[in-house]
């Protein structure tokens, strides 16, 4: 017999001033830091607290740090979830100053430098470092999440591969045609990354992976469509290199539809804004994200996307001792005069810049701080074997040496060895045999 309470999570009363659990006895007298987030600027900051002398507690809802910018290729199979998510407790099991807790911060209070969890714990600060990251959001249609996923966390990422490949299963048990071909539809709202990624790598699966394994139907009819509300794919890249990612998209068989959006959604498809109706059951939405909805307990200004406009050194204005890292702060680089991106490095960088202003002010007891300058890398976006667009130091270019580059640089940034090792395993055995063996999808269990 099953115990119906398998998954409910304890509740604690009061709040933690001190760190009453065993190992951090010896520490109860130190400066206590506070982080939401284990994303890129979470992890990054609590590395370069190390040997501060601070307690750090690590806060996350999941227990695992995500390599967002490889969700994709667990939503079309290339990968397995493990391979692109590090269990937190694991990353810091060697750092006896950092307790991770897993759980939801649902309140800051700031005047209190307390944080609330979903659990009912408090717990207090003298450093709070908010890396709670975006949600997806969609411009007021909150009930079409239910007919296009966001792709955000391993369970987004598994939901689309079982809606995609249940797809293909559907369309081989069909007779009627019409229906067939609407199974055979795919549409990624949104041509940023995410969406060229998304919808390049469907094609690359029905018209290579899947191509042997039908018996009723051509699976290289399936039809990817992505849809994009401005002029142009990867709007944030150089003219040339939309253009050229349009060009590969097309070439590996997406249809591409501009200056157009989503005016309805339903179970059945999509109506566009052109008024053209698309008969689709799987659809994928890449298109709106907003800061993380905890930043609203701060007494902040924040952008229409809901981004806290941080400070220069990355503080919020008052109180000056929390402080935004990451996709959540808003904040104008000094050189360009832009605002930092909302990207993996970006988010790097703002993590360990805090770090390191926190672990400083704690050595000297001062709080001379300087301010946040970003060192922009370079963008890159892949679209397919072989074929991916880079800008680095002002210099464009794509196809393989891009692809090549956008492959090694992923593997560098994942956390820990295993994961590098099996991704280079699965990558390479792809490029042999076009082969997508993460293709499992979770089925009911039987009724007793
Ligand atoms: C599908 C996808 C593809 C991407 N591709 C690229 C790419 O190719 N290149 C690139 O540079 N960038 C890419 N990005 C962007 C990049 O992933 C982000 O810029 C980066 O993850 C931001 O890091 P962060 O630490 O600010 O937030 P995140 O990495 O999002 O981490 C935030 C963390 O906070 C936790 N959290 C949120 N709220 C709470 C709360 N209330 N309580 C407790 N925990 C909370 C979340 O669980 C999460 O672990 C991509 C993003 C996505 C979604």
């Amino acid at each position: 017999m099953h115990t119906a309470n398998r998954t409910t999570r304890p509740r604690w009363d009061g709040i933690t001033k001190t760190n009453d659990e065993s190992k951090f006895k010896h520490m109860n007298n130190q400066p206590h830091i506070v982080i939401i987030g284990a994303g890129f600027a979470g992890i990054e900051c609590t590395k370069a607290l190390k040997g501060s002398g601070a307690r750090i507690t690590l806060i996350d809802r999941q227990n695992h740090h995500l390599f967002q910018p490889l969700l994709y290729q667990v939503a079309t199979a290339a990968l397995s979830a493990a391979s692109i998510a590090a269990p937190i407790r694991k990353v810091f099991s060697k750092r006896k100053d950092v307790h991770v807790l897993m759980d939801e911060v649902t309140r800051i209070d700031p005047d209190a430098m307390r944080v609330t969890l979903s659990s009912g714990k408090q717990i207090d600060a003298d450093y709070i470092v908010l890396a709670a990251g975006l949600r997806s959001v969609y411009f007021g249609h909150d009930d079409w999440e239910t007919h296009a996923p966001p792709l955000k966390s391993i369970a987004d990422a598994i939901e689309i591969r079982r809606r995609f490949v249940s797809a293909f299963e559907s369309a081989e048990l069909i007779d009627d045609n019409d229906d067939r071909s609407r199974h055979l539809t795919f549409v990624v709202i949104g041509a940023g990354p995410t969406g060229v990624e998304m919808a390049g790598a469907f094609a690359e699966l029905s018209r290579k992976a899947l191509r042997d394994e039908y018996r009723r139907f051509d699976t290289s009819s399936a039809r990817v469509i992505l849809i994009e509300g401005q002029d142009r794919v990867l709007n944030a890249y150089a003219p040339e290199t939309s253009a050229r990612a349009k060009k590969d998209l097309e070439e590996l068989g997406v249809e591409v539809i501009l200056n157009t959006t989503v005016d309805e959604m339903d179970a059945m498809g999509v109506t566009l804004s052109n008024g053209q109706r698309i008969e689709t059951e799987t659809i994928v939405w890449a298109a709106g994200v907003a800061g993380e909805s905890i930043g609203s307990s701060l007494d902040c200004e924040r952008t229409r996307d809901q981004k806290l406009k941080v400070e220069p050194n990355l503080s919020i204005p008052t109180p000056p001792n929390i402080f935004a890292a990451g996709d959540i702060a808003y904040c104008i680089d000094p050189k360009s005069n832009e605002p930092v991106p909302g990207v993996a490095p970006a988010a790097i960088q703002m993590g360990t810049f805090v770090g390191r202003t926190i672990k400083s002010e704690l050595k000297s007891n001062t709080t001379n701080r300087s301010p946040f300058a970003y060192r922009d890398k370079g963008s890159l976006a892949t679209i397919g074997r072989n074929r991916a667009v880079a800008e680095i130091a002002g210099r464009r270019f794509a196809g393989y040496p891009a692809f090549l580059l956008w492959a090694i640089i992923h593997i560098y940034f994942l956390i820990g060895y295993r994961n590098r090792i099996m991704t280079m395993l699965q990558w390479f055995w792809q490029y042999v045999h076009y082969d997508r063996s993460a293709r499992v999808i979770p089925t009911k269990r039987p009724e007793p």
